[in-house]
């Protein structure tokens, strides 16, 4: 199998939530590669101001650069801004196993459900968790405390 400039950029994880990569999490917009083997990775910011893009935009020169592509540049697009619609179905399910409750899709009036229980009985404790994204919630069934990845 041929590893592709994407795959290497695809791969490289949000430092906020590890077990999610930036492809996944909608981050990572494209990758292209012209003739003389330049590559140009465009990304779009979650959160703005979030202090993890200027990392991870370091990730991927270093990953790139490590599998052999020399020339790597890394773009911002701000416009269409970032939504939590853009995370994928995979990357909710895994915030969902690492007991985080991911993101309402746009729209939607869904209850947060606790991600332990499933119960749609859930409290705000603080818009903050232990970042910026997330924010502190508990289950009034099961009492258990879990972040909830905020729906943008
Ligand atoms: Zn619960």
């Amino acid at each position: 199998m041929v590893t592709t400039a994407w795959d290497v950029a695809a791969a490289v994880p949000d430092p906020e939530i590890p077990v999610l990569d930036i492809a996944e999490m909608g981050i990572l917009r494209s990758v292209v590669v012209d003739e003389t083997g330049h590559v140009i990775v465009t990304i779009t910011p979650t959160y703005s101001g979030c202090p993890a893009m200027k990392a991870i935009e370091t990730t991927i020169v270093d990953e790139l650069k490590r599998a052999g592509f020399g020339d790597v540049d890394v773009r911002t697009q701000l416009a269409p801004a970032w939504t939590t619609d853009w995370m994928t179905d995979d990357a909710r399910r895994k915030l969902e196993r690492e007991g985080i409750a991911p993101p309402a899709r746009s729209g939607s009036q869904d209850d947060i459900l606790c991600p332990r229980c499933a119960s749609p009985d859930t409290d705000l404790i603080s818009p903050f968790g232990s970042t910026a994204c997330k924010s502190l919630m508990v289950c009034s069934s099961c009492g258990e405390p879990f972040h909830h990845f905020k729906t943008l």
